[in-house]
């Protein structure tokens, strides 16, 4: 059991008015994926290890999320959008390694120069300065895009690099690199912070922001079960 994540779930139940005990703790699930179970007045909680570094507030969301569904009330769209953008974060750029190698930045399908410098002039007036761009070694199917500061490179993950692909997808990952160009980043309470407030708003603008991220989320799933 994890007293601290216990605590959280266990004031929110409280909130909530459910009786409940609840034992909680992390488990390594391949994927993000919480779960919630009563059993003989005990709500065993489970929450993805991924989630451990969370902020509190996230897990406060997602804590409101699991137990309205055990209690069978609504949540409070709040709590869905702070959740689920924290998610979507962590499946755009997840700060582990995509893995390196020299790659070109021609794909079979998609040249990321090219797509580089259209977005570049499409939504940047030209001012972001060219950075290396490269498809991923590996088909990262979590980690679709990352920009390396230290670098100055984009990697974007092979496995989008597939005929299939929307090329509205490729754009808003690029977009989404190209303003951490733009953005840096700023330390907010000793954490380095990428997806500020102004950067979100900004990320948002992309026309196709919703069908990008729903696309994402889509094979981000699928590529579970034919991998594992
Ligand atoms: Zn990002």
């Amino acid at each position: 059991m994890d007293i601290k994540l216990t605590q959280i779930f266990s004031n929110v139940s409280l909130n909530l008015g459910i009786k409940h005990k609840i034992v909680s703790e992390y488990y390594s699930y391949k994927h993000i994926k919480n779960t919630a179970r009563a059993k003989k007045g005990i709500l065993y909680v489970r929450v993805s290890d991924k989630l451990k570094d969370a902020p509190l507030e996230i897990k406060e969301a997602l804590a409101y999320i699991l137990l309205s569904k055990i209690k069978g009330t609504r949540v409070a769209p709040r709590y869905k959008r702070t959740y689920n953008d924290f998610i979507h974060e962590l499946i755009i750029n997840e700060p582990s390694d995509i893995t390196s190698g020299l790659h070109k930045p021609i794909g079979i399908y998609f040249d990321l120069e090219e797509i580089f410098y259209c977005i570049n002039n499409n939504y940047f007036s030209n001012e972001v300065p060219t950075p290396a761009l490269r498809w991923s070694k590996k088909k990262a199917y979590r980690i679709f895009g990352r920009y390396d500061r230290a670098k100055n490179e984009i990697i974007i993950s092979r496995l989008l690099d597939e005929k299939k692909t929307p090329r509205f997808v490729i754009e808003y990952i690029m977009y989404h690199e190209m303003l951490h160009i733009k953005f840096g980043f700023t330390y907010k309470k000793g954490r380095r912070r990428v997806h500020t407030r102004q950067f979100k708003k900004e990320d948002e603008k992309f026309p196709f922001y919703t069908e990008s991220i729903d696309y994402l989320k889509e094979i981000s799933g699928r590529e579970k079960r034919s991998l594992f």
